[in-house]
Parts: C-alpha cells; sequence; structure tokens
C-alpha cells in the first residue's frame, strides 16, 4: 500500500499544480501539438473502474478525430501506446503506464439510430447507445445495458451478455492505425472470438455501425430492465470491480463449468489479499474493498487460478486486461479466508 500511496502523492502533487498540460518533460517535448489535451503523469486510478493503480506517463485526450489523426502521424515510433475506453474491463498495475496513454472523450461519443441501424462513436457508453436504440425502436441491442463500458472496449472485448455479444451487431467499424492510416473495418476483418477481437493498442476505434432489427420501444425497454434486474440480484453493482475476472473455459477444458463455479469449488468466495476480495456475491469478481493496490488485485486473481488449478485441474485465463508495470513491493497482502 506504500507504494501505491506514494505514486499517488506524486501524481496529486503534479495535479496540484493545476493543468499540466505543456509541460516540457521529456517525452512531452517530443510530442506533436495538439488541440486536446495532454497530461503529463495523469492518474488512471480515477479512470479505472478498480480506482487504484499508477498513472499514465503522458495522457491525451484529443479535440477530435482530425487532431487524433494529427496526433498519431507525428507520433515517433518508439513511443508506447496504449488505448483505454473507461477502464471497466482494466487492471492498471501500481507502476503506471509508460507511454502515451489515449482516452477518447465527448467528442467520440456522439449516437445517431436510423432504420435498423445505430451509429455510435467509440466513446459512446453501450448504456446510451441501448436507450438510443430502445427510444428508435431498434431491437438487438437490449444486451448493451448490461455492459458498463464504451462501444470501443465492447468492440476490442467483444463484450457480451445473456447470450448476445457484440459481435453479432457489428455491421462496420471506422479505426485509426498506430501511423494515423484510417480505415474502414468488417467484422471478418475484426476476427471476433470469445471477448476478443484483433483490436490491440496498434489500432484505435472511432465509431462503428451496429445492426438491428425493427422492435417496439416498450418491448425493448422492458426486455433492458429484466437485463438490468438480473444484474443487480446477481453482481457486485456500484462495487469497485472489473467485472468478469476470468474467462468461462471452453467446454472441452471446464467440463461445461462456468468459471464462477470452478472458483466456488476451489473455495475461493470471500479470499481475500489486504483490501483486495473475491466477491461474496459473484465470485468470479474481484473487488476493491477501499485501499486495495494493483498488486494486492494481481496476487490475488493469480491465487485463485492457482487454487483452481489445483482444485479442478482447470487453468483459468484472465478477462480482465492488465496494463502497465509492477510498482515496488508494498506492505499488504497477506491471503485471508
Ligand atoms: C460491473 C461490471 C459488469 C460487467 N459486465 C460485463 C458483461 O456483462 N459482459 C462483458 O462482456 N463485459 C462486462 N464487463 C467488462 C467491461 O465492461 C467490458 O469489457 C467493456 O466492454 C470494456 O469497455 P471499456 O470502455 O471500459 O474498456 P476498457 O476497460 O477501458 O478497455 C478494455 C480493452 O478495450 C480496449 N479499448 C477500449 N477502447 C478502445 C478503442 N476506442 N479502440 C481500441 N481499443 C479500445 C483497451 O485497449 C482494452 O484492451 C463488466 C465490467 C464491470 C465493472
Amino acid at each position: 500500500m506504500m507504494a501505491n500511496r506514494a505514486v499517488e502523492k506524486t501524481v496529486s502533487a503534479l495535479q496540484g499544480r493545476g493543468d499540466i498540460s505543456g509541460t516540457a518533460g521529456p517525452l512531452m517535448a517530443r510530442l506533436p501539438k495538439v488541440r486536446g489535451r495532454l497530461a503529463e503523469y495523469a492518474s488512471l486510478a480515477r479512470l479505472s473502474w478498480f480506482r487504484t493503480g499508477g498513472p499514465a506517463e503522458i495522457l491525451f485526450e484529443p479535440a477530435d478525430e482530425d487532431d487524433l489523426v494529427c496526433f498519431l502521424r507525428g507520433l515517433p515510433g518508439d513511443v508506447p501506446l496504449t488505448v483505454i475506453g473507461v477502464g471497466s474491463n482494466l487492471l492498471v498495475r501500481d507502476g503506471g503506464v509508460d507511454g502515451v496513454v489515449i482516452r477518447l472523450g465527448r467528442a467520440f461519443a456522439g449516437i445517431r439510430a436510423r432504420g435498423d441501424m445505430v451509429k455510435a462513436g467509440a466513446g459512446a457508453m453501450d448504456v446510451h447507445v441501448a436507450r438510443a436504440a430502445a427510444d428508435a425502436g431498434v431491437a438487438g441491442l437490449e444486451f448493451l445495458i448490461g455492459v458498463p463500458g464504451t462501444i470501443g472496449g465492447a468492440i476490442a472485448m467483444n463484450a457480451g451478455a445473456y447470450g448476445h455479444e457484440v459481435a453479432d451487431v457489428v455491421q462496420h467499424v471506422r479505426a485509426v492505425d498506430r501511423w494515423g492510416h484510417v480505415q474502414d473495418m468488417t467484422p471478418a476483418d475484426l476476427k471476433f472470438s470469445y471477448r476478443r477481437s484483433v483490436v490491440d493498442d496498434r489500432l484505435i476505434l472511432l465509431c462503428a455501425c451496429l445492426k438491428g432489427m425493427a422492435g417496439q420501444s416498450a418491448d425493448i425497454r422492458a426486455r433492458m430492465a429484466d437485463i438490468s434486474a438480473q444484474r443487480s440480484d446477481s453482481q457486485p453493482i456500484g462495487t469497485r470491480t472489473g467485472g468478469s475476472t476470468f474467462k468461462n473455459p471452453a467446454s472441452e477444458t471446464g467440463g461445461g463449468q462456468k468459471a464462477w463455479e470452478l472458483i466456488d469449488r476451489a473455495g475461493c468466495r470471500g479470499l481475500a489479499v489486504g483490501d483486495a476480495q473475491v466477491s461474496e456475491k459473484h465470485c468470479n469478481f474481484l473487488i476493491n474493498r477501499g485501499r486495495a493496490s494493483a498488486d494486492d488485485i494481481e496476487r490475488l486473481g493469480e491465487m485463485v487460478r492457482a487454487r483452481v488449478r489445483d482444485e479442478t485441474g482447470v487453468m483459468l485465463d484472465w478477462e480482465i486486461r492488465r496494463i502497465g508495470k509492477p510498482g515496488v513491493s508494498h506492505e499488504s497482502g497477506e491471503a485471508q479466508g
């Protein structure tokens, strides 16, 4: 916990000086001029659902698509690049993220429905897209009400819930690559599979066209209300979490059991490392009870994987994306429970 606090202290000291955009730090001085916001040593803890982890060396929030494209064209090739959405599936390690972290803000959050299609910016929240689709009588996107991220994150992760996934509804997307080339992509280009796509940090999604079907707004809203109710009954909504921690294993390896069932069988429900805990409500969710470091959360996850492997022979794969570098070791952390 010491190291985590030290990192946060440095970050708040830097932020305490006000907007640090334009500070001539070593990396900052090598970056192209932008109209958007560049911030040095910007806290990512406040941008991730776990509310923990280290800073971004540089955080870039582009003013619009042109600003982003110009920035990428001028970005030196050796600078690491990371893209984030709203951090609902991310664990940012305590040592922070080197290079530039890009986050798409309001300029990328537009939503427009026409016929049976919804066009949404990659920064639009899934829940807003689901509601806009309902208002326009576009059925088939209801499942997005249960995914608390952005459309960019949903496509990158092939997010899904209640028997539907993003791959079922994506018609095409616009993206820009690491070198500033804008391109249109089809679902075939995106190579969707279970909670995966071809999208990595060399590709930034800009917007997507999602295809639904004609429906009655009232019916669509009723299905969304059902999904929301089921979620609040079964998931620790409103806590600091990254959603499902591990992917459900393929039926050949997991014997048809879901990740949460294997975790429960291995006796991990409620297991804790410092302030990181396996949720009592849904044991495929790890939660930050308050002051957990990213290291506490990652070690807890690895402990769960080891116990599940020893008990069931199944090695779970992380679904949560872990980014950045580890921080220095800290005090907290004996396993409890
Ligand atoms: C309470 C809770 C419930 C959840 N329930 C579900 C669920 O039912 N189903 C489900 O699938 N997920 C669920 N999740 C996980 C998460 O919401 C999804 O994975 C979501 O799609 C992540 O979107 P994000 O914007 O938060 O992306 P982030 O978590 O910020 O990033 C996730 C990945 O997407 C990439 N990414 C984000 N934006 C872009 C972009 N514009 N271009 C390129 N890459 C990008 C990032 O690089 C990263 O690799 C849940 C999470 C929580 C906290």
